[in-house]
């Protein structure tokens, strides 16, 4: 086992765009947190003392937590598995949570890595998309965490904003770049069903950008972060040498993971896993001691496909050899067709996503794809 997730399904109130699992009722987190303690207890039983090389605190919003909270379950992972001495253990945290005190009390506890939901430098962007911060506090919190001594952090931004100018974007990056960020992952704003903003874009009330534009910023960014000394390590991940986030990147490697909490996923090879996603349900099903997951195992071909699906999106690619299913069985006439458009390039035995093709890199690995009548 690689890394150890946390899910703390809690959250100040919805972002708009948001299709996590989280709740803005706090009546269930005392048990929550108690039965994510139960949780570990129960899958060290399970697991043994496996080597834990990362952890991190995902959500919702973990910063919401009383510090000792992060604390105790830092201290019950190195009492249960063999966490290394220098395990990257991050945080996601919300700007309008930081205060230097705070910053110096999950230090304490263990954290290594802060991850900001910074979002946007701008009050209407963050309004738009129904954020709890506004931009000081951005701005703000920034400063602090890179004086707090952490080993390194890292800030999300999102683009592909409605109406978004290729300016506006410059300037989000100059202000990111400005304060020192060694690390960003930036996303692309997309529509999820049964969110606000789907509701919003349904409702003729949101015009979402065209493609193009969309298209023009990410080549924007990776322009930028390509001229900051940034690596373009994955699709979404941009990070000084030394600085890359070693948890996601044992995910896109296929490494395998154990997650606790409400709708946390599992992965260990030959199967994945994953928590019911109601926290009321998953913390009487701890209680009590029934199901509250449901599983698969995966085929071979079906672990060819997610190999595909996530290697494609890093820098490194996937190693052609290493796939379980025969290479020659990937879709050839897709390969070839990517290869001679300049998308895709087969290097040192890897297939690797160009520049051009980083623009589409889920619709090429799924395109690749060895089919079930391929087994
Ligand atoms: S704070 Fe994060 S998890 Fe919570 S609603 Fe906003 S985007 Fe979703």
């Amino acid at each position: 086992m690689s890394g150890l997730y946390f899910h703390i399904p809690f959250c100040r109130q919805a972002c708009t765009y948001c299709d996590f699992h989280f709740s803005t009722n706090k009546t269930h987190q005392a048990a929550v947190l108690d039965a994510m303690e139960l949780e570990l207890i129960r899958r060290n039983k399970e697991l043994g003392d496996a080597t834990v090389s990362t952890i991190y605190f995902g959500g919702g919003t973990p910063s919401l937590l009383d510090p000792e909270r992060i604390a105790a379950f830092i201290q019950q992972a190195r009492d249960l598995f063999r966490v290394d001495r220098d395990a990257e253990v991050t945080l996601e945290a919300n700007p309008d949570d930081i205060t230097a005190e705070r910053l110096a009390e999950w230090k304490s506890a263990g954290i290594t890595r802060i991850s900001l939901g910074t979002q946007s430098f701008r009050d209407d962007r963050l309004r738009f998309m129904g954020r709890t911060h506004n931009a000081a506090h951005a701005l703000k919190s920034i400063n602090l965490i890179a004086n707090a001594g952490f080993k390194t952090w890292t800030i999300d931004l999102i683009y592909g904003l409605p109406e978004m100018e290729l300016a506006e974007w410059d300037e989000q990056l100059r202000i990111a770049l400005d304060h020192g960020m060694p690390h960003l992952s930036a996303y692309c704003l997309t529509v999820e069903p049964r969110t606000a903003l789907a509701h919003q874009v349904k409702k003729g009330l949101v015009h979402m950008p065209e493609d193009d534009a969309q298209s023009a910023q990410f080549d924007r960014l990776m322009e930028r972060m390509d001229e900051a000394g940034l690596d373009h390590y994955e699709i979404s991940n941009f990070g000084r040498p030394g600085h890359y986030a070693r948890h996601n990147t044992s995910y896109w490697e296929g490494a395998s993971y154990l997650g606790i909490g409400p709708s946390a996923h599992s992965f260990f090879g030959n199967s994945r896993r994953w928590n019911v996603a109601n926290n009321a349900g998953y913390a009487k099903a701890l209680k009590e001691g029934t199901t509250y997951w449901e599983g698969e195992t995966l085929t071979p071909v079906q672990r060819t496909n997610e190999r595909l699906m996530t290697g494609l999106r890093t820098q490194w690619g996937v190693e052609i050899e290493a796939l379980e299913v025969d290479a020659l069985r990937i879709n050839s006439s897709a390969l070839e067709r990517y290869v001679s458009k300049g998308q895709a390039m087969v290097r040192d035995g890897r297939l690797v996503l160009t520049k051009a093709g980083r623009h589409f890199a889920d619709r090429i690995a799924s395109d690749l794809f060895v089919t079930d009548d391929d087994r």
